[in-house]
């Protein structure tokens, strides 16, 4: 009998498709084809390879609106976000496109000979997406391994394959061979699994929890199989007493409850300067009871859905009878997997609602003294992908930037990802760098040649 998945709208707990799971079978036989369609594709002369990528960002271009409704429909993103993530798939792919014709190599001068290096592909790459941003994390794994002449399977989360699905289609109507890029609805412990255990597999690239990402690096060890890891995290939002309190009020919903708080860069935790913290807390309230939770689909809409009923549980356990909420904004009552905007005041950095990733849309905010409880209040924790520094003292910005343990920092503002810079995190927040130069790099394995010249 073949296994299907209902997929939800998490807006309206409607059934809105239904998808095959691909068996542990088909997956070895998508990896056999991508593994034999391997040595044409990387052949291909680097401008054709480019050409064919510009003619897959175009047709994404092409097919924007239609993707993001299909994100709004199966991740219950509001459109705003949804039109913004299909845009970044066709610009990462255009990034990428530049890629083929600059992948060179080295002539290192030694004596005797001529010595060369060569920027050699990997074979296949397993690519595994989370359900919270489908479309760029898949991009952010696809677009440089096939510019840089990789076969790629790819595995999108159990809850929301559509745009996955409507993507590969998209890159086959361009021109790029099926067995070139083949996307793989099904379980992580099934599909996932033989991305990790099968031999013909040469790099896994995991976006997802902590907890499954150390399964996948433990499981890569035993064929050294190369591993990018893109974790979670539990990001600090600084606020300092000289900064523009107004401006970091404001921004500070945004920072943690775009998406519903479903994001690895959230700033879910606000450390305030003690002298301002009644200020930055008199400011927080509005801001935070005026996020417009609802319909996704409506251009009005800040916040949408959790992605599914079981996610909402668990960031519902966070709050029990007696939790220490600040304030909370409004959610509809349902249908739909809604939960309200909520700031907590938790006892210090160790307690749960402090130190665990709820990826929801709860944020606690604490004290700090000075700059250097900040940092050490910033650093207490196992993860380390992003934080925000807000102050006006260009020195303190600096020094404070490079004392966090975290990959990607923003002074005055809470931008983590341009498409060029790269992205990826310190501690258990992840191994290795997605996007900007950083990630071709991480698609190649550097070959060395000598040729003696001497006869
Ligand atoms: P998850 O770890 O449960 O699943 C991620 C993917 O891995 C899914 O496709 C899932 O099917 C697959 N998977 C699960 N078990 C597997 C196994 N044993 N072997 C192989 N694959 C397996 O994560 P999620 O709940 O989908 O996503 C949320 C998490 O992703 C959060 O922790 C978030 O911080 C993290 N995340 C990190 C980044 C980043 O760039 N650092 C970006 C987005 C999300």
């Amino acid at each position: 009998m073949t296994a299907t998945f209902d997929v939800i709208n998490p807006a309206t707990e409607q059934v809105v498709d239904s998808v095959r799971l691909v068996t542990a079978e088909e997956t070895d036989a998508a990896i056999a084809r991508a593994a034999k369609a391997f040595p044409a594709w990387r052949a291909v002369a680097p401008g054709d390879r480019a050409r064919l990528l510009r003619r897959f960002a175009d047709a994404v271009d092409a097919d924007l609106e239609n993707l993001a409704r299909l994100e709004v429909l199966n991740a219950g993103h509001t459109i705003g976000n949804a039109r913004w993530e299909a845009g970044n798939v066709r610009d990462v792919l255009h990034y990428y496109a530049a890629a083929p014709e600059r992948l060179t190599g080295r002539q290192i001068p030694v004596p005797g000979g001529v010595d060369l290096t060569f920027a050699e592909p990997l074979g296949v790459v397993g690519v595994i997406v989370p359900w919270n941003f489908p479309m760029p994390i898949a991009s952010w794994g696809f677009a440089p391994a096939l510019a840089a002449g990789n076969t790629v399977v790819l595995k999108p989360a159990e809850l929301t394959p559509l745009t996955a699905v409507r993507l590969a289609e998209l890159a086959h109507q361009a021109g790029i061979p099926e067995d070139v890029f083949q996307v793989l609805p099904g379980k992580g412990s099934v599909v996932g699994q033989r991305f990790v255990t099968h031999p013909l597999v040469r790099k896994v690239v995991f976006t997802g929890s902590t907890e499954v990402g150390k399964q996948i690096m433990a499981g890569c060890a035993d064929q050294v199989k190369r591993v990018t890891l893109e974790l979670g995290g539990k990001n600090a939002n600084i606020v300092f007493a000289d900064a523009d309190l107004e401006k970091a009020a404001a921004a500070a919903p945004y920072g943690v409850f775009d998406n519903a708080g479903q994001d690895c860069c959230a700033r879910s935790r606000i450390l305030v300067q003690k002298s301002v913290y009644d200020r930055f807390m008199e400011l927080l309230e509005p801001a935070v009871l005026g996020v417009v939770v609802g319909d996704p689909g409506d251009e009005k809409t800040e916040m949408g859905p959790l992605i599914s009923h079981g996610h909402r549980a668990k960031v519902r356990s966070y709050l029990p009878e007696g939790a220490p909420i600040a304030f909370q904004g409004k959610a509809p009552d349902g249908p739909g997997y809604w939960f309200p905007p909520t700031v907590v005041t938790p006892s210090g950095v160790r307690d749960p609602l402090a130190a665990d990733e709820i990826f929801g849309p709860i944020v606690a905010v604490l004290p700090f003294a000075d700059e250097a409880d900040a940092i050490a209040m910033a650093n207490d924790t196992d993860y380390g992908l992003s934080a925000s520094i807000w102050t006006r003292d260009v020195g303190r910005a600096l020094r404070v930037s490079r004392a966090v343990e975290a990959g990607n920092l923003s002074v005055n503002s809470h931008s983590s990802v341009r498409y060029w810079t790269p992205f990826g995190g310190f501690k258990q927040s992840g191994l290795g760098r997605e996007l900007g130069p950083d990630a071709l790099a991480a698609f190649t394995e550097t070959k060395n040649v000598f040729i003696d010249t001497e006869g």
